[in-house]
């Protein structure tokens, strides 16, 4: 029997696993896929992110730096560069590869092309059984993304309204004439419906023969994709939906022997549709709180309810805040577009929440309190320039 299984090798599987066997924990870390595997994402890994890993990524993961972030709407466009970094760009395909290595040399078992079918539990063990074969263990960590299996055990499945979908295609990327649009930047589109945005990431290397660089859409509508690609002169073509959970909706991330983390447990970004740090971070927790118990040092339920602690305490809140945000731009749309665009500050404060030096809540509080004067100065400079122009206009005739 094992200490513990971990169902998925993602960010957030891979993570817990590794430290679960860090810790001399009998780990089994079991994955569909064979590795390397492709994995639908935009590849942003954010400082916050980086942070949470206990190493650090080796230049061959690493394709791109990203200082600063371009913020689009319509025809307007706001362009922020930081003195410091607040993204990398991955090939997750090399990223997720990079970080199950790490798992391997740390001790864990890897069963790959095994896929989790189905989960049960009593009081002693959790069964899990594969595609392959049957195994035992005291503990399960669902890791299995959006679509889990594990977390059937937890929770009932995802409702059509706990989760985004994102439009993905891979593009080329334009031919350089000095009005590239893909550069060292995070890019940011928005007004395409309410609480949706697309983005578009710098690449280094392909991403499939002959593309480069994945535009991600989040959209209800089947003619927004027409409307993003648009601006950066790449025709719409064929599209698939990915999903991605809308965080910060209260939801059960444990239950008995079984443990979720990352997108399983519904820890994404529902503003920027960011994962990967959550993944990283529940990972984390979720390989301590097991440790923890099988090492003796804490009751079983005690240790679940120090996991559901920390990610209440580190992850949810920030999430809450984070769908706050995006249900306050969703519903003044105009407003926020003007905040965002009139000011360099609001999107250079939002990018100290990738570099990992303020979360959501800090961000919102700082808004609150300077929207008023924001909103209230960028009023009456357009009154002012409204009437200069007036008078200019008069002097000519
Ligand atoms: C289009 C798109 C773009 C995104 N862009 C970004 C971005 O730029 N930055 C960012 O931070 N986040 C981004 N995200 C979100 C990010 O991809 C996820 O939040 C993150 O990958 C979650 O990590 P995870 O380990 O929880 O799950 P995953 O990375 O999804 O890993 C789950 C693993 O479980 C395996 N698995 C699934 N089912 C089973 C099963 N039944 N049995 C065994 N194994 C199974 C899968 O093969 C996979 O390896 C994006 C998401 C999408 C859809």
């Amino acid at each position: 029997m094992y200490d513990v299984i971990v169902a998925g090798a993602g960010p957030a599987g891979s993570t817990c696993a590794r430290l679960c066997a860090k810790q001399g924990l009998r780990t089994l870390l079991l994955d569909k896929d064979r590795f390397p595997r492709s994995k639908t994402c935009a590849g942003a890994v954010s400082e916050q992110a980086l942070m949470y890993l206990d190493f650090p990524l080796p230049h061959w993961v690493i394709e791109r730096e990203c200082f600063g972030a371009r913020l689009s709407l319509g025809d307007r466009t706001m362009e922020v560069r930081k003195d410091r970094r607040v993204a990398v760009v991955v090939s997750r395909e090399r990223f997720d590869c990079f970080l199950l290595e790490k798992t391997r040399e740390s001790g864990a078992e890897i069963r790959e092309e095994e896929k989790v079918l189905s989960v049960s539990q009593n009081s002693g063990s959790v069964q899990v059984e594969t595609e392959k074969a049957a195994y035992q263990a005291r503990y399960l960590v669902g890791a299995d993304g959006v679509n889990s299996r594990t977390a059937l055990a937890v929770r009932p499945p995802f409702r059509r309204s706990d989760l985004t979908t994102a439009l993905v295609r891979p593009v080329e990327e334009p031919a350089d004439n000095g009005e590239r649009t893909i550069d060292c930047l995070l890019e940011m589109r928005l007004g395409f419906a309410p609480m949706e945005y697309g983005g578009v990431l710098p690449r280094n290397g392909n991403t499939s023969a002959g593309n480069r660089g994945p535009v991600k859409i989040s959209s209800r509508s089947s003619e927004m994709p027409g409307e993003f690609v648009r601006p950066i002169r790449m025709e719409a073509a064929v599209y698939l939906g990915h999903l991605i959970p809308l965080g910060g909706i209260k939801r059960r991330i444990a239950h008995k022997r079984v443990i979720l983390t990352g997108d399983a447990a519904g820890f994404a970004d529902p503003f920027s549709g960011e994962g990967i740090s959550y993944a990283i971070l529940s990972g984390r927790f979720a390989g301590q709180a097991i440790a923890k118990i099988v090492t003796g040092q804490k009751e079983a339920a005690a240790a679940l309810a120090w996991y559901e602690q920390q990610a209440e305490y580190w992850i949810c809140r920030n999430l809450r805040a984070a769908l706050s945000m995006a249900r306050l731009v969703d519903r003044f749309p105009l407003l926020s577009a003007r905040i965002f665009f009139d000011d360099r500050e609001p999107l250079a404060k939002y990018l100290d929440i990738a570099a990992g030096q303020i979360d959501y809540r800090r961000f919102l509080r700082w808004m609150m309190l300077r929207a008023p004067f924001y909103f209230f100065r960028n009023s009456y400079r357009r009154a002012a320039e409204a009437q200069a122009k007036r008078y200019q206009d008069r002097g000519t005739e």
